[in-house]
């Protein structure tokens, strides 16, 4: 199945990584500034923490169908290590470059961080248009520009998982290709993967499941009760999907959703089944039956009262922040939000749980998978999503209470956790030689 329409990490989009006028790169670096002021963080540690420490770009040919050979362009950036392994997924996308790929590494060095698992932050991926590549050519591509970054890889040094546009399918691809190279089985390299071959139980639907874990600890916070609480998602891939699935279990009433093509309304609940399968029939959630279409633009400023951004980066800027009127923005994307709406989100009493809390589900589970991988031991899926939301919840705590000791909001108070655990990590190792 091509990996485009089966459960990408985060939704599959035709829309570019970021709007051109927001730089992701940009973004992480002035989030990053705002804790590193703010914890006083010395100049040393604060220069090295700012940069990614290994940016890796390959430029590898594969056979097209047709006979013809093209070029595609692919990357592998590794932020900070100094934690654990380069942990992150692979994305493949038309307008990726190498400042999404550092942003999007930085982002997974604070989200490891910010919920205290032994990874560093990575990314990687391919600028490509899968949609418009057969899964022979996705596959082709993908062992090509495995083999061409197969130096960083492995379990002890760096591990790939899905994001946009890639799925357990690739995952796959990616531990065939580096398993042959080493000639045996090596299900440690990356996670995300089917369950036949190493995959963990509950992983597909984490990120999900840990957006609506969180969700329900906001609506704690705001006493906001979720039974019949309107919803709307931006995005229906992997994350959208799922958030949407977990928020109707809980009694939520999702009144819109959309894709990179547009979005459906209906305000009193969208059935989540129908819109599925349309989108499988269709490639989008636009035109299914007994829905609104509107767009974009328009679902993040519906009148509702959870927003969960889960498409890409840059979505909720200066621009439309102040016509946002949901009391809880949960970041499925990562780096959904940029500084300045936040401070618009801020000042209008918008709580946001911050991406790296919001979609660490996704990666904590990843770890679960290769802790199980590691010991040739498997969990069931309740003790998978007990460990989950244990380590999630305890994470919103921490979170919480660094807001309350700093009198900042969840954003500055998950970026202050989780930069002091690897600038002390940075500083307990000390600098080589
Ligand atoms: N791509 C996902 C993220 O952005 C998952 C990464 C992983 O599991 O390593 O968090």
């Amino acid at each position: 199945m091509a990996p485009t329409r089966s459960a990408p990490d985060v939704p599959s989009s035709a829309q570019p990584s970021t709007p051109p006028s927001v730089s992701a790169w940009d973004v992480a670096q002035r989030q990053y500034d705002r804790a590193a002021d703010k914890l006083n963080l010395s100049p040393g540690v604060r220069e090295v923490l700012r940069h990614a420490k290994r940016e890796v770009t390959v430029h590898f040919p594969v056979q097209m169908d047709n006979g013809e050979t093209r070029v595609f362009h692919g990357y592998r950036v590794w932020h900070n290590v100094v934690r654990g392994p380069a942990k992150g997924g692979l994305r493949y996308h038309p307008s990726l470059n190498l400042d999404d790929v550092r942003a999007l590494a930085m982002w997974m060095t604070w989200k490891c961080a910010a919920v205290k698992i032994p990874f560093g932050g990575a990314k990687g991926g391919v600028t490509c248009d899968p949609a418009a590549m057969s899964p022979r050519e996705l596959e082709r591509m993908t062992r090509r520009y495995v083999t061409d970054i197969a130096d960083m890889l492995g379990p002890d040094s760096d591990i790939p998982a899905p994001d946009v546009n890639t799925n357990p399918q690739v995952m796959a691809w990616v531990m065939d290709t580096y398993s042959m190279h080493r000639g045996h089985s090596v299900p440690g390299v990356v996670t995300g993967k089917p369950l036949s071959i190493g995959g963990s139980e509950g992983r597909a639907d984490a990120t999900g499941r840990g957006v609506v874990y969180l969700i329900q600890e906001a609506a704690k916070m705001l006493d906001l009760d979720l039974d019949d609480a309107r919803a709307a998602i931006q995005g229906f891939g992997n994350v959208g999907a799922s958030s949407a699935r977990f928020l109707h279990e809980v009694g939520a009433r999702v009144v819109a959703v959309s894709d990179s093509r547009g979005g459906v309304f209906n305000g009193d609940g969208l059935d989540l089944a129908t819109l599925t399968r349309h989108k499988q029939e269709t490639g989008s959630v636009v035109g299914a039956p007994r829905t609104q279409t509107i767009s974009n633009a328009d679902l993040l400023e519906l009148d509702c009262d959870i927003l969960v951004p889960a498409a890409l980066e840059g979505m909720i800027t200066a621009e439309n922040a102040p016509q946002i009127r949901a009391r809880i923005v949960a970041e499925g994307a990562n780096g959904p939000t940029t500084p300045e709406a936040d401070d618009i989100l801020r000042a209008n009493g918008t709580l946001v749980i911050p991406d790296i809390l919001a979609n660490a589900g996704g990666v904590t589970v990843s770890y679960f998978e290769w802790v199980q991988d590691r010991e040739e031991f498997f969990w069931t899926i309740e003790e998978i999503n007990a460990r989950l939301r244990r380590a999630l919840l305890r994470a919103f705590d921490e979170v919480q209470r660094m807001g309350a000791e700093h009198t900042v909001d969840l954003r500055l108070a998950a970026y202050m956790l989780a930069v002091q655990r690897v600038a002390e990590a940075t500083l307990t190792r000390g600098i080589y030689p």
